[in-house]
């Protein structure tokens, strides 16, 4: 009788096993660093060609193998790491399960040079698609290079789910600024097409690195987090919460010095912040916890990125309060629960039945500081002045509105006949900016570009740098006169006129986030929304700076103009409304 079972070949199983360890090129990288730092290497230089799709290369300067253990290298389940079940448990090494160099081998075509510094020679070793094609001996100084090339070349399925270069080259700047950050004593150098990306030399200290890594603006803004409680401890850095990106891969975090992703330590972070920051928006953090290794299990995902935790509850509020402490200098109180808003009304299409024949006088009604508050910066109330609006003009709901005066903060009352009116003029002012960012084909007035007396340097960490590098003609589009300079720097040299004040370093690093969190999922009319509505949101008036009588005229006049909503672009409303009829009930009249 024929047999149907047949034990696998080899080459297929490794095949099989690449499926689960190799994704995509920066799986690779990831493994293939590890390697080197569980080799001790104190520097390793990484070199990538298009997007790690052509080639990889690594070299570390680590303990090297022999000739017989670098054949054994390259075989499934082969590892110097692990020798029984019960090293599993707490292993210190990043790697052990001893398939990735194999895996790796049977999906390219990988040649493996290292010297042990102890036999006479190195080794070379070329594999195609995991079959052998050529060993040799060669002199190289201690260490190991390898170099991955044509990954996927036999699973072209595979090959085709890649992504662009520059997208798979960005997931392995990512990767490798992770382990920059977890390993400060390696030096780490990484060129793309020959081009450096990254260039960390090794340093003795975490803070150390993280002045390499990160902007200035970013560094003199991170508060640093240190709390232990029973043998477990998080450490690291949080930025100030305006710092706060647009998504959670700014939220950096290491488990025993190996780099994981994992939902309870980012809930955690996320809960730290609540009150913090607004919804949808995230915290920059480099958070490490150590802990006992019998307390943490590792081994749950090949790719070692989720971690299960044996006392999760106390790790996740140890995270919560270490973080929240440094936010604020004092122990976690859960945030207040949701206050009772008044929602506004659905949004009002145009509603033209306030239009009036003849426009009053503004009347304005001086609003009386209450009682003890005397002392605080009540804004004055807004001095009358006539409104040169020409009678043409068709009037909308905004621009019939009267002016009654402003809060401190970044509120305007208004009142209709029938309506008291809060808004808040910063909101206003931003879906104002954003309705006119999109509807610019042709920029015009308040767009043209205006040369800077003195050009403006910023500077942005290598991922953030090269994002904005390639989105520099939007910016030209919108009124922008920027330019690449130097490795992580760009020189601005010229504005436009309705950037207004702002700081322009936060703003472009607003951008940023922006382009590295929605560009990679490439829908480009999202993408330039998401865009717009950001350089919106940095533009438009300071909700701190109170407005004069005829600038809420404006905004009136060109929230109707657009047709605004009564959102901001991001959905929160700028209006609240408060019929006269509501407030007399409140108040207990008939
Ligand atoms: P693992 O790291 O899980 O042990 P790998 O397939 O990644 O499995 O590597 C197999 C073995 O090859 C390692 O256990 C180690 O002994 C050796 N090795 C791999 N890379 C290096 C390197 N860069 N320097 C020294 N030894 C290495
Ligand atoms: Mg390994």
């Amino acid at each position: 009788m024929a047999t149907h079972i047949a034990v696998l070949d080899e080459t297929v199983i490794n095949r099989i096993a690449a499926g689960e360890v190799v994704e995509r090129p920066v799986s690779v990288v990831k493994e293939l660093v590890e390697n080197a730092i569980d080799a001790e290497a104190t520097s390793v230089e990484l070199d990538i060609e298009n997007g790690g799709k052509k080639l990889i290369r690594i070299r570390d300067n680590g303990t090297g193998m022999s000739h017989d253990d670098a054949f054994l290298a390259l075989e499934r389940h082969a590892t110097s790491k692990l020798r029984s079940e019960k090293d599993l448990v707490g292993v210190p090494t990043l790697g052990f399960r001893g398939e990735a160099l194999a895996s790796i081998a049977s999906v390219s075509k990988l040649r493996l040079m290292t010297y042990d510094g102890i036999e006479d020679s190195g080794a070379v070793i070329v594999v195609e698609g995991g079959v052998l094609r050529k060993s040799e001996r060669t002199g190289m100084a201690r260490g190991t290079v390898v170099e991955v090339a044509n990954l996927f070349y036999n699973v072209p399925v595979r090959r085709k789910f890649l992504k662009g270069p520059n997208v798979e080259a960005g997931h392995i700047q990512e990767m490798v600024t992770r382990f920059a950050l977890a390993h400060p004593t390696v030096g780490i150098l990484y060129r793309e097409d020959g081009r450096i990306r990254l260039d960390a030399p090794a340093v003795r200290t975490t803070l150390e690195r993280v002045h390499t890594l990160y902007s200035r603006d970013v560094r003199e803004n991170l508060m640093q987090v240190d709390r232990t409680l029973d043998n477990v401890r998080v450490h690291g850095f949080v930025a100030r919460p305006p710092y706060a990106r647009s998504n959670m891969r700014s939220v950096l975090t290491f488990v025993n010095g190996r780099s994981v992703r994992d939902r309870l330590i980012n809930a955690a972070v996320s809960k730290a912040f609540a009150n913090l920051i607004e919804r949808g928006r995230y915290p920059l953090a480099m958070l490490f916890l150590e802990l006992p290794p019998d307390q943490v299990d590792v081994n749950v995902h090949p790719q070692k990125a989720e971690v299960r935790f044996v006392s999760s509850q106390l790790v996740f509020n140890l995270i919560v309060d270490g973080v929240y402490e440094a936010l604020t200098g004092a122990p976690f109180t859960p945030p207040p629960g949701p206050k009772e808003r008044i929602l506004p009304k659905p949004p009002t299409t145009p509603v033209l039945q306030h239009v009036k024949d003849e426009r009053e006088p503004e009347q304005f009604v001086p609003m009386e500081p209450a009682g003890e508050q005397a002392s605080s910066p009540m804004a004055l109330p807004l001095r009358p002045t006539p409104a040169p609006v020409s009678m043409q003009e068709p009037e909308g709901w905004f621009s019939a509105l009267g002016i009654v005066g402003s809060l401190p903060g970044s509120f305007v009352i208004l009142h209709s006949d029938d309506e008291l009116v809060i808004m808040d003029h910063h909101a206003a002012h931003e879906r104002v900016l954003f309705e006119e960012l999109k509807a610019v084909e042709n920029p015009g007035p308040g767009f043209e570009c205006q040369d800077l007396l003195i050009p403006r340097v910023v500077e942005y960490p290598p991922v953030e740098a090269r994002a904005l590098a390639q989105h520099l003609e939007l910016l030209e589009r919108v009124g922008f006169r920027i330019e690449e300079f130097g490795q992580n720097d760009f020189v601005v040299k010229g504005v436009p006129s309705w950037i207004g004040d702002t700081d322009l370093e936060r703003f472009f690093g607003s951008l940023i986030e922006v382009m590295l969190d929605t560009g990679l999922r490439g829908d480009p009319r999202r993408f330039r929304e998401e865009l717009l509505k950001s350089m919106a949101c940095h533009a438009a008036v300071k909700g701190s700076k109170t407005l004069q009588p005829q600038e809420v005229r404006a905004l009136l006049r060109d929230l109707d103009r657009l047709g605004a909503v009564e959102v901001c672009p991001h959905g929160r409303p700028f209006i609240i409304r408060m019929p006269f009829a509501e407030i007399s009930k409140k108040m207990g009249r008939r």
